[in-house]
């Protein structure tokens, strides 16, 4: 679909005097999102001619830039990878589960995405295969379907992890057993085993010394500073979320595949641009209804 306003055109019309303006800040990678996001289905990647045999008309479709990054070519792959999760879904009933990092956490993994979030990944499956294998629970094997996302919606670091979960598993003859329509696993047990997990492997991480401090956080690199910074999110509970979701799990997969595919900013949400100004659409959980916001 072709949107009024694209990133692409923002970036044409005000990515030169941006690059001017920011020289030295930019590092190759933005700079060549960028460009490929600028290049894309022009002349400058190149095209084929489509024609037809019998009346002869031709059509030039440019080639893409299939950046990871460049909202027109993620919109095809998130289009492409929701039809595969939806070809894997059972016929019994799903819960939308998501696992949340307090913000004293979500801090440290802005400067050490990778560790961080392979490290979020791990404890919050590891806590739903543990709790759902406990015999006083389901005592079952479950599977999961898990996506992880970095930002909020108005586009502030907010690490969390969505799952998509089979409301039931397998025991271990291979049986199946179900969970109760409405109630998958206790959130308050989640909650407390992810946090002792997540905890105990992320101070694993510093003793290791392979955690990276900068900026405001830069204390953190004495082991004392850190535990005393992790102090009250080690006493608060850390919130898991659970429901069955009301509209099945296929809603909960389109939008995740809006995310997956997800680049910072839809061409959607994009509303003006005077060549100076962008305003666009956004959602503020907080509030009901969307927003808009002038930038
Ligand atoms: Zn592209
Ligand atoms: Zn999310």
């Amino acid at each position: 679909m072709r949107h009024t306003i694209e990133v692409a055109d923002i970036f044409r019309a005000a990515g030169p005097a941006y690059r001017a303006a920011h020289a030295g800040h930019l590092s190759l990678s933005q700079l060549k999102v960028m460009s490929a996001i600028e290049a894309c289905r022009t002349a400058a990647l190149g095209g084929h001619v489509e024609a037809c045999s019998d009346c002869g008309y031709q059509r030039i479709a440019y080639n893409s830039c299939r950046n990871r990054h460049c909202p027109r070519c993620q919109g095809a792959a998130a289009r492409t990878w929701l039809e595969a999760q939806e070809a894997n879904l059972l016929p019994v009933g799903y819960f939308h589960v998501v696992f949340t990092l307090p913000a004293q956490v979500a801090d440290i993994a802005f400067h050490n995405k990778a560790l961080v979030y392979d490290l979020l990944f791990k404890a919050a499956s590891e806590t739903m295969l543990t709790i759902a294998a406990d015999p006083k629970h389901l005592g079952v094997r479950i599977g999961i379907t898990a996506v992880l996302h970095t930002w909020g919606s108005a586009m502030t670091h907010h690490p969390h992890i969505h799952m998509i979960v089979p409301g039931g598993g397998l025991t271990q003859d291979g049986r199946w057993i179900s969970s109760r329509p409405a109630f998958l696993l206790p959130v308050r047990v989640l909650g407390a085993l992810f946090r002792r997990l997540f905890l105990t492997r992320l101070l694993d991480l510093h003793n290791a010394g392979k955690l990276v401090f900068f900026g405001t956080l830069v204390g953190l690199s004495d082991r004392r500073t850190f535990i005393r910074h992790l102090t009250p999110v080690r006493k608060k509970r850390w919130v898991v979320y659970a429901k069955a979701p009301f509209a099945g799990p296929e809603a909960v997969l389109a939008y995740l595949s809006r995310y997956t595919h997800r680049v910072a900013i839809s061409n959607s949400r994009l509303i003006a641009f005077d060549g100076n100004e962008v305003a666009f659409r956004y959602k503020n959980y907080r509030c009901s209804g969307a927003e808009r916001q002038q930038v």
